[in-house]
């Protein structure tokens, strides 16, 4: 069942009002919108949101947590969409993250890195797209892994042959003024560019998963190529 029509003009008009402002954005800085994906977050909405969403042409939808997306992914269908899971996975829900997602933006660690690799052989999975969560920020709480870290994990991956590294992810810490988010993307964008040139991603470009609601204007400023949007999309989360 699809939300009441009240319900569907509503996401119908924030996300073309979000698409606006997506090319804005991009048009601003010399850059095409065509070169970034819009990440659908879709935690703790129902399933019928998600439904909308993709009747809407969202085609890119992202969960944080690998129980709640198996029941609406499992309802919706596995090729319903691709499925990016952009929270903190553990090592033992590793199997089921590899047969339920066409993206982990969230790897933070080796153990988790073989782990996966070894999933996606026993699941006769080719290849999994991951993305490095970098915790720029220095903040414990939070997932990913620090910078200084990053030579270990990328050899690590080298030992991976099912794991195509696509990119690096990074969630500052919240601010009120999205622009001071923006060192945090600028040192993600140069993490990459050396990345890039040391020949680490499985694809030419290296993709920078950042940007959220709030700051996703700033996050492409600093070069994005995939922003994960929840609230600006669906409203405040319950
Ligand atoms: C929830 C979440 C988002 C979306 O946040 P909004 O502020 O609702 O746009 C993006 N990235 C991650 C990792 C999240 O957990």
């Amino acid at each position: 069942m699809l939300p009441k029509p009240d319900a569907l003009q509503t996401l119908h008009d924030r996300f073309a009002d979000f698409r606006t402002r997506i090319e804005t954005a991009a048009r601003a800085c010399g850059r095409s919108s065509a070169e970034i994906t819009l990440v659908a977050i879709t935690k703790t909405h129902p399933t019928e949101t998600l439904k909308a969403a993709l009747a809407l042409g969202m085609q890119d939808l992202g969960e944080n947590r690998v129980q709640e997306a198996e029941e609406k992914i499992s309802e919706l269908g596995r090729d319903a969409a691709r499925w990016h899971l952009v929270g903190h996975l553990q090592t033992n829900k590793a199997r089921r993250a590899v047969s339920l997602f066409d993206v982990v933006h969230s790897l933070d660690s080796s153990a988790l890195a073989e782990r996966l690799d070894r999933m996606c052989a026993e699941e006769n999975r080719q290849s999994l797209d991951v993305l490095v969560q970098v915790d720029l920020g220095g903040e414990a709480a939070k997932s990913g892994i620090e910078a200084a870290q990053l030579p270990n994990l990328l050899a690590a991956l080298k030992e991976c042959p099912h794991l195509r590294l696509t990119g690096l992810m990074t969630l500052p810490p919240y601010f009120e003024n999205p622009d001071c988010s923006r060192p945090f993307f600028k040192t993600l964008r140069e993490l990459r560019d050396e990345l890039q040139v040391q020949g680490h991603f499985a694809s030419a470009k290296g993709e920078l998963s950042m940007g959220m609601s709030h700051d996703f204007e700033v996050a492409i400023e600093e070069g994005a190529t995939m922003i994960r949007v929840g609230t600006a999309l669906f409203g405040e989360r319950g």
